[in-house]
């Protein structure tokens, strides 16, 4: 299963010049961060992490991407790959340049301070995403090492994946860690690993069971507090009350754009969807929020939506809306243009995407501090699979009816199973409501388990037996 099993499109030499210059400018990103980090020291970094020539080789996401669709949408998505580039390769060039004044950060635990203390992020789990996105057998070999090293095999494979990079060392070695104690076992245990593999101080923030009131707040943000004083004696980074406020306003702003993007997906047909929705979220909301280029990627978007839906939606022949819960198919992304070809179904809104989060109030440390708490507390996925049933539900349905869908998609990741164990409770509360509910049975980032072929079958099985939607030629 692959890129070539989606019909191209029929697109004029324009929009395919277009597509091609969005092409050219991310191949261009990844050519300058070469330049910058030094084309010696980079032949270097490509010996010793064989994953680097993986995540450079964008042109085949950026080919899933575009392949079948037309027009507008098609380049609204070709831009949307090329600025995830832009900032991954920014990211990896901090990485290899500046050592030093690395932490490693959890994907739950955004970037904010560390860029307010002049350090650079590193997201541990940004390879294990990346990569099975971009070659779906990615993950597998680092998943075999992390067993082979006693991991238990039933745990999350997207943990196992980043434990394995380090296990092979293959993970740059940062200056510090700062991770928590989410989303789920799987996640928090891969930090134990990391910290002995790579032996570098770690610091390691508690969200308390129950955070959705203000003592939590309020304990939270005394952690981040901790956190900073724990950083300022561990790295070179030193807290610039006044940085941190300017990134906390500039996020504020993103998700203003966001919140407007938000609003015109609801309509019908929707404007956008697929890739530049998901993808951009992940990259400029979740893993390095708080910069302009969030906010340019987010007004982007937005003005991309209104050119789109003047032109009759992303899709000529919407027929279906669709929310993928939990986070995305990375063994096979192509799941998602393939449903817009074959069935008409846009895929609006994901788990890792829906974060509703409030503004942060940035009139001071303390507020800001509690700001970010609550982004960290309630963030994406964790505030998902923890604690009580209804802080999975609550988030799903609102979205449902928010954006007009017509069914769920649940990507069930069998390494997952705080979410694996609702699926009874799922089934059963869709039908009381009369959702169709796809539940597909795969593993995030293996494909030995369940193959993206396979992953296809379940979904026209669904299309075809439940919602009895003629496939198109
Ligand atoms: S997908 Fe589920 S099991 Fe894997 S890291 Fe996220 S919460 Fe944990």
């Amino acid at each position: 299963m692959s890129i070539y099993d989606l019909k191209g499109a029929r697109v004029s030499p324009m929009e395919q010049a277009r597509t091609l210059y969005y092409k050219a400018e991310a191949y261009g990103h990844i050519a300058n961060m070469g330049l910058r980090v030094g084309p010696l020291t980079m032949l270097g970094h490509l010996r010793s992490k064989p994953w680097l020539k993986v995540l450079l080789d964008c042109g085949t996401l950026f080919d899933m991407s575009t392949k079948g669709r037309e027009g507008l949408y098609r380049q609204a998505s070709a831009m949307a790959l090329s600025r995830v580039v832009k900032a991954i390769t920014e990211t990896l060039e901090g990485v290899f340049t500046r050592p030093e004044y690395t932490v490693m950060h959890e994907d739950l635990v955004p970037p904010e301070i560390i860029y307010a203390m002049g350090l650079n992020p590193w997201m541990a789990e940004l390879l294990g995403i990346m990569g099975p996105l971009i070659r779906s057998d990615f993950a597998e070999r680092y998943i075999d090492v992390s067993e082979n090293a006693g991991t238990p095999p039933d745990i999350c494979s997207l943990p196992k994946a980043t434990m394995g990079l380090a296990l092979k060392g293959e993970m740059p070695r940062p200056a510090a860690i700062l991770t928590s104690n989410m989303p789920c076992d799987g996640g928090m245990s891969c930090y134990t690993v990391l910290e002995r593999e790579l032996n570098v101080p770690t610091f390691r923030l508690d969200v308390p069971y129950n955070f959705y009131d203000e003592r939590s707040t309020k304990y939270f943000a005394d952690e981040l507090f901790r956190a900073v004083k724990w950083l300022e004696a561990n790295t070179p980074g030193r807290m610039d009350w006044d940085r941190l406020k300017e990134i906390c306003d500039e996020r504020n702003r993103s998700v203003e754009y966001q919140m407007e993007l938000w609003d015109l997906i609801r309509e019908k047909p929707a404007p956008l969807a697929g890739e530049a929705l998901y993808l951009g979220h992940m990259i400029f909301m979740v893993a390095m929020p708080g910069r302009p280029a969030c906010t340019e990627y987010m007004k982007t978007m937005v003005d991309m939506a209104k050119r789109i839906r003047a032109e009759g939606g992303a899709l000529h022949n919407e027929r279906f809306r669709a929310a993928l819960w939990n986070p995305p198919t990375l063994v096979y992304p192509e799941l998602i243009a393939w449903a817009e070809q074959r069935y008409g179904v846009v895929t609006l809104m994901d788990m890792i995407s829906y974060n509703r989060h409030p503004y942060i109030d940035t009139k001071s440390p303390q507020t800001i501090m509690e700001g970010l708490s609550r982004i960290i507390m309630q963030g994406p996925m964790a505030r998902h699979t923890r604690g009580p049933q209804t802080n999975f539900f609550t988030d799903l349905f609102d979205l449902y009816e928010r954006f007009n869908l017509d069914m769920i998609w649940m990507a069930g990741h069998m390494g997952c199973k705080n979410t694996m164990a609702l699926n009874g409770m799922f089934r059963e509360k869709c039908r009381e409501r009369g959702i169709p509910l796809l539940i597909i049975q795969y593993d995030l980032s293996d494909t030995r388990v369940v193959s993206p072929a396979e992953i296809r079958k379940q979904a026209e099985g669904f299309m075809e037996t439940v919602i009895k939607a003629e496939p198109s030629k």
